[in-house]
């Protein structure tokens, strides 16, 4: 058997156009453009490529994007200022603080000083128990992008078995939650899980979150299973090359021989996660100025 693959970057960019039109219409409705707010504290390389991305994916998709560098050594008075700032700018809809902070600053009292009702990335407590009692909220872009690619891929969950490996706010729990909203069976496994090949087997539905380059081997799987690699890993460089190759945490050549369906890595999770990000900026956006949300979003 070999698995269908899930494109990933194809449907994010049937989100993003959707997106641009519905940005376009916010904007004659509300007479201003929605807009993102991302803060970047320090220098790190990865960080500043992927906050130059969403400054761009939010520009391409009609919306206005702010963006704000503090020094490495900025103080969390500093930051904490400048979120307060944001929360009462009402051309901000979406506040972004780009993780990691650098290691004297404390994360979760960051990410707590974004007002909820503009945390677009979903981290916030608040956000995070509205997803638990099910209230609307936001939700986390990369578990909610893998949600509308299996909600795409197989319509109704209910009653099948998910599991999702890993449980990190931002990915597994989020994702256990989601699914289990959509009346999954639902497992978390994480690294003290006895039997995971065993666990996994049981699966018709895999979320991958691991961050170990092809963990899940091909003979863990159910045949048929539908399987989300959240998983980006680089290998070492092989000789004579510079960079080595992204993988995810699933084996996915084998896999692939297994499965019913598997996203690929890069392309599959990855582009999906800047897509719901502009998604939910522009919720925010429509939320913010008493409009009703479009229900294509
Ligand atoms: P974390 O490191 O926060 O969490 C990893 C989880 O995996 C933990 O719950 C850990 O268990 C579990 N784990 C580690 N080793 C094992 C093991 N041997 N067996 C079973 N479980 C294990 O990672 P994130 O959730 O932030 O990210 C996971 C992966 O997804 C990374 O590769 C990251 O790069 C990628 N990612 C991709 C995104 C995208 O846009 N596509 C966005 C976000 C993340 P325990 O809790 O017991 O330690």
């Amino acid at each position: 058997m070999t698995a269908t693959r899930i494109d990933g970057k194809a449907f994010a960019a049937q989100l993003r156009d959707r997106v641009g039109k519905d940005a376009a219409e916010f904007e004659t409705r509300a007479g201003r453009k929605a807009g993102l707010a991302v803060v970047l504290v320090g220098e790190d390389p990865a960080s500043q490529v992927y906050v130059g991305s969403k400054g761009k994916a939010t520009v391409a998709a009609g919306m206005a994007s702010f963006e704000h560098k503090l020094p490495a050594d900025a103080s969390a008075e500093d930051l904490l200022a400048l979120v307060d700032r944001l929360n009462s700018d009402p051309s901000v809809d979406g506040i972004l603080v780009q993780l990691p902070l650098p290691g004297h600053l404390d994360e979760q009292s960051i990410i707590s000083a974004i007002s909820p009702d503009k945390d677009v990335d979903g981290f916030h407590v608040i956000n995070a128990g509205r997803l638990s009692v099910g209230q609307s909220g936001f939700v986390p872009c990369t578990p909610l992008g893998c949600m509308m690619l299996l909600t795409d891929r197989l319509g109704d969950l209910s009653g099948l078995e998910a599991v999702v490996i890993g449980r990190s706010n931002i990915v597994g729990k989020p994702m256990a939650q989601l699914l289990l909203d959509a009346n999954a069976t639902v497992t978390i496994a994480h690294s003290r899980t006895k039997d995971l090949p065993g666990v996994v087997k049981r699966a018709d539905i895999v979320v991958a979150a691991v961050g170990r380059p092809e963990m899940v081997k091909a003979e863990w799987l159910k045949p048929g299973a539908t399987v989300i690699d959240v998983g980006i890993n680089r290998l070492p460089p092989e000789p004579g090359t510079e960079k080595g190759r992204l993988v995810g945490d699933v084996a996915f050549d084998e896999a692939s021989e297994i499965a019913g369906a598997i996203t690929p890595v890069p392309g599959g999770v990855g582009p999906m996660t800047i897509a719901v990000l502009l998604r939910n900026t522009l919720v925010a956006a429509y939320r913010n100025e008493g409009l009703d949300v479009p229900e294509d979003l």
